[in-house]
């Protein structure tokens, strides 16, 4: 390691045993890059949280915590469904507590409720404790004191109108998703109340899009995000607005079964024309798809190819490295000046593959391109175990590059704050109110 590889993918170009053998070989610098990166205050690039006072009310107990993601894996691992009692999970959880997942509900349960979840009697009591923690305060003591993140980047989805958040904790991402997957009349009914901009042309279309923009600028907005991978290819071809009105004119008359693609891609397009009018980031899925049986071969990095140069105004920021094709990530973030690599979800994704490809990227990608993190969770304890795994992932593949020569101990904090603060904070910028 820190020697130029040669020959083999990205990926089996890595010798892992090497990799293992620099880190392990150097604990008190791993030790004193990582109380170095406690101290760092993080901006995370992407979060779900719920709004504190949504999470009091939902009165969230350790399965509540464990539905996200955990959940996921327990049923990758065979459980029949999403476990409400120990009965259900604890049969499965010695499958699933090596995962990121599994070790981040360990983590958070551990420091912050004082318990390994190893028992139906100890999820009992943390369930208690969780009671008690549930009320305002918590984001304070989980978010600000425990986690030491400044701000994150929060993805509402879950409400339909934008909502300034809170802003001691969060700044906004919002999504014009809804306008490239319209398959009927009845979608587009529902922009036209949420905009009150009346559709009867892709040009009617278009126009409630950027009105759908404004309401979130007035809102705090600070980036587009789009999930469009959940439901279509990330390749999106450009289309004349005659074509796509064809298609427009058709699901008008009829339901389609998918999203007409002309009109999908058309309307992608216009929304990357407003975010390079306005010079606004974009945050896009790309990679692995949360739940489980989604299609992977729709979110691979590299589909996008033919956006980053016709639209260099915006920083396409790409979420979860594509995982697992990061090395497609790398490389164009590399290529194009107008692309970063967001390591949002990966630190619990795959804690290892974060390691090695930050191992690779550090000598390939300009470090002002690599945002370290964002938790990507809806309840805080995760997040802030996420974060302590992130921080650690981060110090001990910074390690291995001081004990490999490649710089000094004093450049790999420097990196390390650009990774997990300085980096997003220039492209989502807290603006005050
Ligand atoms: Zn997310």
């Amino acid at each position: 390691m820190g020697q130029p590889r040669e020959g083999g993918g990205i990926l089996n170009g890595m010798d892992r045993r090497d990799f293992l053998a620099v880190t392990a070989a150097a604990p008190g610098l791993t030790a004193r890059l990582g109380v170095e990166l406690e101290r760092t205050g993080i901006v995370s690039s992407h979060e779900h949280l719920l709004w504190e006072n949504e999470r009091i009310a939902e009165k969230a107990d350790f399965f509540t915590l464990a539905s996200h993601y955990l959940a996921n894996d327990l049923v990758s691992a065979g459980a029949p469904a999403t476990p409400k009692s120990w009965a259900e999970f604890g049969p499965w959880w010695p499958a699933v507590r090596l995962t990121g997942y599994g070790q981040a509900l360990r983590i958070a349960m551990r420091e912050l409720y004082g318990e390994e979840p190893s028992s139906a009697a100890a999820v009992a009591r943390i369930n208690d404790k969780l009671e008690r923690a549930n009320r305002p305060g918590l984001y304070e003591r989980v978010l600000k004191e425990k986690a030491r993140i400044r701000y994150s980047v929060l993805d509402d989805y879950w409400h339909s109108e934008p909502m300034r958040p809170d802003e001691r904790f969060f700044v906004l991402a919002r999504h014009l998703d809804a306008f490239c997957t319209a398959r009927q009349a009845a979608n587009i009914r529902k922009l036209e109340e949420s905009t009150g901009v009346s559709i009867t042309s892709v040009g009617g279309l278009k126009k409630a899009m950027e009105k759908s923009l404004e309401q979130s600028l007035a809102q705090g907005m600070v980036t587009l995000k789009s999930t469009l991978a959940y439901a279509r290819s990330l390749r999106y071809e450009v289309v004349p607005e005659r074509e796509a009105e064809a298609d427009f004119q058709e699901l008008m008359k009829a339901p389609q079964r998918q999203p007409p693609q002309r009109l999908s891609d058309h309307m992608f397009h216009h929304s990357l024309a407003l975010a390079q009018e306005r010079g606004l980031p974009y945050q896009i899925h790309t990679g692995y798809l949360a739940g489980n049986g989604g299609n992977l071969e729709n979110t691979r990095p590299m589909l996008l190819g033919n956006l980053f140069g016709r639209y260099p105004k915006v920083s396409f920021d790409l979420f979860h490295l594509g995982w697992p094709w990061m090395n497609e990530t790398t490389a164009l973030a590399k290529l194009h000046r107008n692309v970063t690599a967001d390591f949002c979800w990966m630190w619990v994704l795959s804690p290892a593959g974060a390691r090695q490809t930050l191992d690779e990227m550090l000598e390939a990608v300009p470090a002002n391109k690599i945002v370290g993190f964002g938790g990507d969770y809806r309840y805080v304890e995760l997040s802030y175990a996420h974060a302590k795994m992130a921080r650690a992932g981060i110090a001990q593949v910074l390690s291995g590059k001081v004990a490999a020569g490649w710089c000094t101990e004093g450049e790999a904090v420097e990196i390390g704050k650009m990774l997990l603060a300085e980096n997003a904070a220039r492209l989502f910028p807290q603006k005050k109110a």
